[in-house]
């Protein structure tokens, strides 16, 4: 068997494709663009290349983008100024903070400053606690993201066994709600997981969010299973190569051969999170003007 490659890309491109036109609708009824507002603190490279490409993709989506760049010294007071600014602030729909913030930051403390209504992340306790209790509110894009390849893909997930690998707050423990949510027996598997091998192999759906290089082993899966990866990692560079591979946390060349679909590493589930923060910004828009959000979005 070959596995189906999941083309997270093209996905995503149309779900930009999607919000950029029920963009153009939302600035029609309301005579403004929705807005997003970026905060970047210091000058992180990862970080200032993510804030870029955030900006550009919410232009391209026709939506207004309001950059805020602080230096690496901002106080926290002064960080929670223009947080309070941008709540209050009519053409400001999503608020985000770029993660992580320099060391002398509390960042739980900056997030739980941001109105739960324009966190665009999802990232808010309020949010967190919305989707465990089956609220609707803001769901982190990344495994919103993961969760709309996989019902694309499988349909409906009722009963199917899904393996979540990794519990952080932003990947790992979202995505086993969704999956919950969405009636799939959700086991999280973690660090301290027992023989993770096993655990993996009654997979239906294996959703792995780690950051270590290609650790999931192909006779780890089960014949057919459905496997999202969601690590990004570089390998050292290899001879002649000035950088090295990006590769996920699932042996992919391997994995092919066992699972029946599968989410290349670059190209599947990175260009979902940057859709799903426009979706979820535009969702914001359409909820903060109190018009109901279109289907499809
Ligand atoms: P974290 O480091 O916050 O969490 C990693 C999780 O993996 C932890 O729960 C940890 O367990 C678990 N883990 C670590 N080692 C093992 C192991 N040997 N066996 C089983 N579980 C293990 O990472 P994130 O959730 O933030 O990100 C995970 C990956 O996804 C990273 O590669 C990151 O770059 C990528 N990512 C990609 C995004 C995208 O857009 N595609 C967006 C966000 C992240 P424990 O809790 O016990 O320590």
């Amino acid at each position: 068997m070959t596995a189906e490659r999941i083309d997270g890309k093209a996905f995503a491109a149309g779900l930009r494709e999607r919000v950029g036109a029920h963009a153009g609708k939302f600035a029609s009824a309301t005579g403004r663009k929705a807005g997003l507002a970026v905060v970047l603190v210091g000058e992180d490279p990862a970080s200032q290349v993510y804030v870029r490409s955030k900006h550009k993709a919410t232009v391209e989506a026709g939506m207004e983008s309001f950059e805020h760049r602080l230096p690496a010294e901002t106080s926290e007071l002064e960080l929670l100024k223009l947080v309070e600014q941008l709540n209050a602030d009519e053409a400001v729909d999503g608020i985000l903070v770029q993660l992580p913030l320099p060391g002398h930051l509390d960042e739980q403390a900056v997030i739980g400053a941001i109105s739960p209504d324009k966190d665009v992340d999802g990232f808010h306790v309020t949010n967190a606690g919305r989707l465990a209790v089956g609220q609707s509110g803001f769901v982190p894009c990344t495994p919103l993201g993961c969760m709309m390849l996989l019902t694309d893909r499988l349909g409906d997930l009722s009963g199917l066994e899904a393996v979540v690998i990794g519990r952080s707050n932003i990947v790992g423990k979202p995505m086993a709600q969704l999956l919950l949510d969405a009636n799939a027996t959700v086991t999280i598997a973690h660090s301290r997981t027992k023989d993770l091998p096993a655990v993996v192999k009654r997979a239906d759906i294996v959703v792995a969010a780690v950051g270590r290089a290609e650790m999931v082993k192909a006779e780890w899966l089960k014949d057919g299973a459905t496997v999202i990866d969601v690590g990004i990692n570089r390998l050292p560079p290899a001879e002649g190569e000035e950088k090295g591979r990006l590769v996920g946390d699932v042996d992919y060349a391997g994995a092919e051969g066992v699972a029946s679909a599968i989410t290349p590493v670059p190209g599947g589930v990175g260009p979902m999170t940057i859709a799903v923060l426009l979706r979820n910004t535009l969702v914001a828009a359409y909820r903060n003007a109190g018009l109901e959000v279109p289907e499809g979005l």
